[in-house]
């Protein structure tokens, strides 16, 4: 079984999956994560420079990137890019200025869309992202698609920031940044982000993350046993 769970930025998307995944005892896939490797790569290599990005260089070095997760002490899921954990690296300002240009390009779509396929082969998942329900898994038995408004967003990744440790970033900074964000996500070519006809809407606004969980996981079960 396959949940795909896609939407808007900040949204709660990977909170509402995780508990999911726990509850249901499904295998959790953070697709943003893969692509926010990807960004890192172009930036450790030096091919992001004043916001320009060196989309050649990028897609010839492709096939040496090599993306995974691994369990954390506590449980918790750590991105792994060529054998390194990067959990902490790939959530910062600076990779997200630049996720959306790199996850628009058709190349690193194509490579990432068939791994999270093959993810999918044999065992059930719970996969939040952009185009999950719509190309990654368009045969997905429950799709849900998040959304909230802009200034909770901003808030709430806000907070998020800083309790990582980046004191500088302001509220007007993160809001803008997860605007551009969405419009160029929504804008591309390739795979926009979409609600699919059949997805199931989630306005996170003004409900708890366990009243998120908890209708989600009542669509679940009603996916699981009509
Ligand atoms: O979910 P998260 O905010 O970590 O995703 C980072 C970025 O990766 C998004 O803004 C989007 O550009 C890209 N993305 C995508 N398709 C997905 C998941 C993420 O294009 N399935």
């Amino acid at each position: 079984m396959i949940i795909a769970i896609d939407g808007f930025s900040s949204t709660g998307k990977s909170t509402v999956a995780k508990r999911l995944a726990q509850a249901l005892q499904f295998i959790y896939v953070d697709t943003g994560a893969m692509y926010r490797m990807v960004a890192l790569v172009a930036i450790r290599e030096g091919w992001v420079q004043d916001g320009y990005l060196d989309e050649a260089a990028l897609v010839n070095h492709l096939p040496n990137i090599s993306l995974d997760f691994q369990r954390g002490p506590q449980g918790e899921n750590l991105a792994v890019l060529n054998g390194e954990v990067v959990e902490a690296d790939i959530r910062t300002m600076e990779v997200n200025r630049i996720v959306s240009r790199v996850s628009s390009i058709p190349a690193v779509r194509r490579q990432l869309v068939a791994q999270q396929q093959r993810m999918g082969q044999g065992q059930s998942l719970v996969m939040d992202g952009r185009d999950i329900g719509t190309v990654v898994f368009p045969q997905a038995e429950l799709k849900i698609f998040m959304t909230a408004d802009s200034d909770i967003r901003a808030a709430r990744r806000l907070a998020e920031l800083r309790t990582k440790g980046d004191a500088s970033v302001t509220l007007e900074e993160v809001r803008s940044n997860l605007l551009q964000r969405d419009a160029q996500d929504q804008g591309r070519l390739d795979s926009p982000l979409l609600q699919a006809e059949d997805a199931r809407i989630l306005d996170n606004s003004h409900i708890t993350p366990d009243e998120v969980f908890h209708r989600a996981l009542a669509w679940a079960n009603e996916v699981l046993a009509p």
